[in-house]
């Protein structure tokens, strides 16, 4: 049972996406008073699905937000990788009763789910609200001047941090040379074969991949992933003839791109530490990572919980921030490193990586190393299985 130990006690937090909303909640449920500042002028967030696995469905539970962000959740029985000739490389077996569970949404239910989380709370979100930085001591700067003074300031303020780099916490920032245009359309039974449809379903060619993925029972998220040279590959709209030339046998799906999409750089963000003073900085401020695992948003998602957790009862805020980064970082940097492990095959032959990818996909220990994350039980969710 959840204590409100934490009654007294402010946060301000910048970044009103999946780390800053979460923590918030989680803080606010412990009796903290909270502001979340999100510079945008709305909560809206763009048209795309996310795929959310055991670990932050735990998270989602723990603060009460897993009924609502799941309704009309799209389960798939299977995540599979086709090669350039759409013969199948590796079957990941998801939500049966031994494996690890994985549903997608669309993000949007997820940052609304969020929002609604944090009002119940308590939580107060102040949009246009631009943080410029932070000092050690706990005060949250905003554009205009103003200086918000709290017990825990948290930067959740997304890959291009003022929170963070007022601090001077970047390690390191490293663009991976890749990315995606993502986008939602409706579903369509001529997509792909029966069989197919309800998987999620990575197709490769070349140093292009098309992501399958039903995110509700009528809409269909499509992540179009190719190198950050490939100027055509990265036009939006969706270069329709040359993504059929890749993928041939997706020409249905192809022809019904839709105009809209958002192109997005993969890279990975590593600090010297997760935090200076009362100051804590985490999600893809912190610690983003390409999208191979789908645990990103998991790992705000564990992140934030664990924060609130660690600080809750603390007595010295800057020592409990420190044991949090202790604890929490190690499986966070396995994910990272994992996932750009991962993008490592994105310029190999198409033959070599489907030899591989066929061998590698029967390897127990080679699944573990991937599942590690999906199959943690998070800080703070060990009561919700
Ligand atoms: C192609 C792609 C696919 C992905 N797929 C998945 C997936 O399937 N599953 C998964 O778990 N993860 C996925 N991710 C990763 C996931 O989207 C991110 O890790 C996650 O959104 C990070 O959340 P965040 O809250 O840290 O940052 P953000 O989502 O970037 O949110 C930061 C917020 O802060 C606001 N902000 C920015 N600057 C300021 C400021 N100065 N002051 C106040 N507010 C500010 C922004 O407007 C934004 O609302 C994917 C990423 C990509 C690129």
């Amino acid at each position: 049972m959840m204590q409100r130990t934490g009654a007294g006690r402010r946060a301000e937090i910048a970044g009103a996406g999946i780390g800053g909303l979460a923590t918030a909640a989680a803080l606010a449920q412990r009796g903290w008073s909270v502001t979340v500042h999100e510079r945008a002028s709305n909560l809206r967030t763009f048209g795309a699905g996310i795929y959310i696995w055991s670990n932050g469905l735990r998270v989602l539970k723990a603060i009460g937000a897993y009924e609502q962000a799941t309704v009309g959740a799209h389960i798939g029985p299977q995540f599979h990788t086709r090669d350039h000739n759409d013969t199948t490389m590796e079957e990941i077996p998801i939500n049966g009763p031994d494996d690890a569970r994985l549903i997608t949404i669309l993000r949007e239910q997820l940052i609304n789910t969020l929002v609604d989380t944090c009002r119940k709370a308590g939580v107060e979100i102040l949009t246009g609200s631009a943080a410029v930085g932070a000092t050690p001591e706990g005060e949250l700067l905003l554009e205009g001047g103003e200086r918000r003074k709290a017990d825990l300031v948290v930067g959740a303020d997304g890959i291009n941090s003022s929170v963070r780099d007022s601090l001077d916490l970047l390690l390191y920032r490293k663009h991976l040379g890749y990315g995606a245009i993502r986008m939602l359309i409706s579903r369509d039974d001529n997509d792909v074969s029966p069989e197919d449809r309800d998987r999620y379903i990575e197709y490769f060619t070349g140093s292009r991949r098309i992501l399958y993925t039903p995110a509700s029972a009528s809409d269909l998220y499509v992540a179009l992933c190719c190198a950050a040279d490939d100027a055509e590959a990265l036009r939006v709209p969706a270069d329709r003839k040359l993504w059929t030339d890749s993928f041939p046998h997706l020409a249905n799906l192809v022809a019904r791109f839709g105009d809209a999409g958002r192109w997005d750089a993969f890279e990975v963000v590593k600090l010297k530490q997760w935090s200076k003073g009362r100051v804590a900085i985490l999600g893809d401020a912190a610690h983003a990572m390409p999208p191979y695992l789908g645990q990103g948003g998991g790992c705000a998602l564990m992140n934030g919980l664990a924060l609130a957790a660690a600080v809750t009862d603390a007595p010295d805020i800057e020592a409990a921030l420190a044991e949090w980064e202790a604890r929490e970082r190690p499986l966070t940097e396995h994910t990272q490193d994992t996932a750009e492990r991962l993008g490592d095959m994105n310029f190999w032959p198409d033959d070599i990586r489907s030899e591989v990818l066929k061998i590698t996909g029967r390897s127990a220990e080679i699944g573990a190393v991937r599942m590690k994350t999906a199959r943690h039980i998070p800080t703070a969710t060990e009561a919700f299985a």
